[in-house]
């Protein structure tokens, strides 16, 4: 873990917010390379979800909303854990993760068996809307982006015209205040989720369980996560909440172990029925055919998005011995996205910077590219040690222009470029004007 947080932050993938003051404990920052990963992950995430499926409709919710959306979700009352401080070194510490030693939780920074009884701590971030900070102004920051999808299910049903089953998805920001945020982005307290409500009837429910977890295993697989990596873990039905009728954890693993990364939870009607009860506004669904009115049941798949890419880099993360430009082994860090999850999908490099016409050539290549994806120019070093600078980054292909290119070993290569494809660092000569349509093939 040590080596890929290193890497992170010595390639601009992720790095500690507010760093210049010291950090701000669960808060991070994503970098140039991050930056285009994250959203590489929520567009695919949505390209499946949303734009490839005629069952499934997107939107886009605030982060505010009226505190008594809390109330009704039980998030108020309930969205908390348990804490319990360590009376030898003052830590503050979540009980359910601490270790135990003959049967008593132990503290899990100084190993003390002093502490304090387990008192709930509620994970929402209070604030206060408008310019009083009187009881009426509170809210909340969203703690999960699902509740906007159930507080306005009736007014995209009616405008979205679907029939169910049907699909609400949303991709934004949560914020938890954890009692210990920790590894890296794994636990933040500000971190992206992405959530899709699949509205049923109640008979449909367990079978579209079913169904969604086998989908979402099926994304992780597109975006080259292999299923060596992940676990199903079935919750028991003793641990699931209590109106939930079947949850399924999909997990990865972490250096840091097996741990989470999405939940597939069948809700049952309730968070539907809770708004309806707490509003006062029907929240019901009428069925032409039947002629029935009745609350839908819903399937949800919530991703984390921050989770999901740390887990890319993770799986992607790969050291291999390899020859140098005089042949010499030594130690390639590569990144191994896949080409769809990759930040910087090529990189152009001229032979030479000093020679005009090969700079001119492969600048050229950028501005036929650059519409269609991620590119980077390199002109600095030995082609070498530019191609290692992009294996790191996790940059798939890298063209090259040579001598051949620009006609000068004759007419044979004119025109002509190599590609080189960073896992087998094989190369291959093509010509420029086939560049394109070759390598939107291979990175989508
Ligand atoms: P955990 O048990 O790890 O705290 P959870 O079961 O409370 O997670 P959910 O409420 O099911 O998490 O949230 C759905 C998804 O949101 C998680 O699978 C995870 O990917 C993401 N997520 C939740 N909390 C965090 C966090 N603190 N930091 C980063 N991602 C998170």
């Amino acid at each position: 873990m040590e080596k890929i947080v290193s890497l992170c932050k010595r390639r601009g993938f992720i790095m500690q917010s507010s760093e210049i003051y010291g950090g701000l404990n669960g808060c991070w920052d994503f970098g140039p390379l991050g930056a285009e990963l994250k959203r590489n992950l929520k567009d695919f995430w949505w390209r499946r979800m949303v734009r490839e499926r005629d069952d499934v409709v997107g939107m886009d919710g605030s982060i505010l909303m009226n505190r008594q959306v809390w109330v009704a979700s039980g998030h108020e009352a309930t969205f908390s854990d348990p804490m319990v401080d360590c009376r030898n070194c003052k830590s503050r510490l979540r009980a359910d993760q601490l270790p135990e030693k003959d049967g008593k939780r132990q503290c899990a920074v100084c190993g003390s068996l002093d502490l304090t009884e387990p008192r709930a701590f509620n994970l929402m971030f209070k604030t206060y809307v408008g310019a009083t900070e009187d009881e009426s102004a509170i809210t909340y920051l969203r703690p999960e982006t699902a509740q906007a999808i159930f507080v306005q299910f009736k007014n995209i049903l009616e405008v979205a015209r679907k029939k169910l089953p049907f699909g609400i998805a949303q991709i934004g920001k949560a914020f938890r205040n954890e009692i210990n945020p920790r590894n890296f982005t794994f636990r933040s307290r500000e971190f992206e989720q992405m959530e899709l409500e699949y509205f049923c009837r109640p008979e449909g429910g367990l079978e579209l369980l079913e169904y969604w977890l086998k989908e979402r295993l099926k994304f992780y697989k597109d975006i080259g996560i292999s299923s060596e990596l992940l676990h199903i873990h079935k919750i028991p039905p003793e641990e699931c909440a209590h109106y939930s009728k079947g949850t399924y954890d999909i997990e990865f693993d972490f250096p840091f172990g097996i741990q989470e990364l999405e939940g597939v939870a069948y809700r049952t009607d309730y968070d539907l029925t809770q708004h309806q009860k707490a509003s006062g506004k029907s929240l019901e669904y009428f069925d032409e055919e039947t002629k029935q009115r009745f609350v839908p049941h819903v399937v949800e798949p919530s991703a984390g998005v921050d989770r999901t890419v740390l887990a890319l880099i993770c799986a992607a993360y790969s050291e291999e011995m390899a020859p140098d430009e005089k042949g010499k082994l030594e130690t390639r860090i590569v990144l191994k996205f896949h080409p769809r999850m990759a930040p910087i999908k090529c990189g152009i490099f001229p032979l030479l910077k000093n020679n005009e016409k090969l700079v001119r050539q492969a600048r050229e290549i950028v501005k036929i590219l650059r519409p269609h994806m991620m590119v980077f120019y390199d002109e600095s070093g030995a082609i070498g040690r530019r191609y290692r600078r992009q294996d790191e980054a996790g940059t798939p292909f890298g063209v090259t222009v040579d001598f051949d290119t620009i006609g000068e070993n004759g007419p044979t290569n004119e025109g002509t470029v190599t590609i080189r494809e960073r896992d087998s660092m094989k190369q291959e000569r093509v010509p420029i004007l086939e560049l394109k349509s070759l390598l939107l093939d291979r990175i989508d």
